[in-house]
């Protein structure tokens, strides 16, 4: 049995400042506004979370709004110093706020670890950025003229985070926006808050060791009514927002409206193409691992393998011998590789997927069932499913969030493949398996993958923090973690210098008078 109440207290989380998230009720209380949260671990109650109001955001909103003025008027790098000490907290706590990442969303321990470590690294990415968010020096037409272009913090920024990255999505954000001088409001997915008050918890003692104001980072628990708000609220500059495309959509036509920025990170349908040049050993590997991998909830999760049709059948029994193979089970216990789906909606979509799917000519291999008896009473436990399908099917069109693998067979050349790989609406994580130069260099050129990721020899899912992570089409087009994604925690200043006793101007104008 797992110890709720020692692992919540290990992290801090015992009663929360009202100010900045909405508080816990501890079991038991009568409060309709309360959600209740259970593991998909063991079914146990974690604990009843109360929902925020309207009012409790615009009261964080306001908090957060008086933060910015203290953090903007501090250096860069001494704020990349506050991060490096959020990521030595971290340090501090991986291996609770892990556990409490595997038993809250059900991914295995070593992805929950995984997800604290990733945490870190972004941390020591923001504190190198911290030095460096540069703009460029520029030459002017006129003489004894300078021009310049610099990044000035943009403000409040909004994280709206899905509950399968419950940590690590909010930290790529908040640890970027906090270097760049922005000060963040989180509001992570309503199934998973107790991971996100638990970092509040890990970071406020940062700040009030450095007596900074705790509004620099705010949580608020709150479902998608908080959401709409913050999407629409004009106090808030950016709004980055991870989770479905239809989420997306909604997300990025209120902020339109009012002419904000958003940063959009919405759902993939990642295939890997296996060409008959490919190393069908590593390629398996790979496939298996990003199509089961956090029980097929990622959002670079493999859904299709678009295969050569001379290697087709040996991959098809390869894989059919690896799946039955695979130790399904509870997150937390050493040895399994499957956790389970987050709740019985999600099996029930995956059911449903299932049974549309054979009815348009899908062949269902393996899978598709739910699991019963000992160690599997919550009913969010199932067997990954392998389907042999056609690209063009509306199932195959669509992100089912749960570990459905699709088999593609394609003949020719890889052009017919990556027609099939660009062939969907979302376009996130993409890779193609082969040792053949002429075609992974093809898969990566202008006319290869147009997916925001592309891989070659690896597969769909695990990214590092280094590159900028995201997708086009329907993934929504925005860039987060590493590369040269901060730009957009921050607003761009061109600056041109006189230092002449003249006023020349640009293009030669005349304007004498
Ligand atoms: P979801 O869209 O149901 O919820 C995501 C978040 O959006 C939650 O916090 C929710 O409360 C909020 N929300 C819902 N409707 C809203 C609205 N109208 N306005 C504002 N906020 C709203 O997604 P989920 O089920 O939590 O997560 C799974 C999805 O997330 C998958 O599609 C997956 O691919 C995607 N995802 C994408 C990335 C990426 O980086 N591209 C990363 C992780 C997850």
């Amino acid at each position: 049995a797992v110890a709720v109440t020692e692992m919540l207290e290990k992290l801090g989380i015992k009663e929360v400042n009202p100010a900045y998230s909405t508080g816990l009720v501890w079991g038991g209380q009568n409060n309709k506004e309360v959600r209740e949260i259970y593991s998909p671990a063991d079914g146990n109650l974690i604990a009843s979370v109360r929902m925020a109001t309207e009012e409790d955001y615009g009261a964080v909103i306001r908090k957060a709004e008086e933060a910015f003025k203290v953090w903007r008027t501090v250096p860069a790098p001494k704020r990349g110093e506050i991060v490096r000490q959020i990521g030595n907290k971290l340090r501090e706590f991986k291996e609770p706020l892990g556990k409490l990442v595997s038993y809250e969303m059900g991914k295995i321990l070593q992805e929950g670890l995984g997800e604290v470590q990733e945490m870190i690294d972004i941390c020591d990415f923001a504190v190198g950025l911290s030095r460096q968010l540069q703009g460029s020096t520029l030459h002017s037409e006129r003489p004894s003229h300078r021009m310049y272009d610099q990044y000035h913090p943009l403000g409040v920024v909004g994280v709206i985070s899905a509950f399968n990255f419950p940590v690590a999505v909010w930290s790529w954000n908040a640890m970027l926006a906090a270097v760049c001088g922005d000060v963040t409001v989180w509001k992570p997915s309503e199934k998973t808050p107790l991971t996100a008050l638990a970092c509040q918890h890990i970071i406020r003692d940062v700040l009030a060791d450095n007596e900074l104001p705790e509004g620099i980072f705010s949580v608020i628990i709150g479902d998608a009514k908080i959401g709409v708000a913050m999407s629409k609220d004009v106090r808030v500059p950016l709004v980055s927002a991870t989770g479905s495309t239809r989420m997306g959509k909604k997300v990025g036509e209120a902020v339109g409206a009012r002419l904000g920025k958003s940063l959009l990170e919405l759902g993939g349908n990642n295939a890997i193409i296996m060409t008959e040049n490919a190393d069908i050993e590593m390629a398996l590997r790979a496939v298996v691992f990003g199509a089961v991998g956090t029980c097929g909830q990622r959002c670079t999760s493999t859904r299709r393998v678009i295969i050569h049709e001379n290697i087709y059948d040996e991959v098809k029994e390869r894989l059919l011998k690896i799946y039955p193979n695979l130790p399904i089970g509870n997150p937390l216990s050493d040895g399994t590789l499957v956790g389970p789906l987050i709740d019985k909606d999600a099996v029930e979509a995956f059911l449903n997927a299932l049974k549309a799917v054979q009815k348009e000519g899908g062949n269902l291999l393996i899978g598709g069932e739910v699991l019963e008896g000992a160690g599997y009473e919550t009913g969010t436990y199932v067997t990954p499913a392998i389907v042999e399908a056609e690209n063009h099917y509306h199932l195959v069109q669509e992100e089912t969030f749960a570990p459905i693998l699709y088999l593609i067979k394609y003949s020719g050349g890889v052009e017919n493949a990556i027609d099939i790989q660009n062939g969907v609406k979302q376009g996130l994580s993409s890779s193609i398996f082969s040792t053949n130069m002429l075609e992974t260099e093809a898969f990566v050129s202008h006319w290869g993958s147009d997916c925001g990721i592309a891989n070659v020899n690896i597969g769909t899912s695990g990214a590092e923090i280094g590159g900028a992570f995201g997708g086009e089409k329907d993934t929504g087009g925005g860039r987060e973690s590493g590369s040269d994604a901060w730009r957009i925690y921050m607003r761009r200043q061109t600056n041109t210098i006189n230092f002449s006793r003249e006023l020349p101007l640009a293009q030669g104008i005349k304007f004498d008078f």
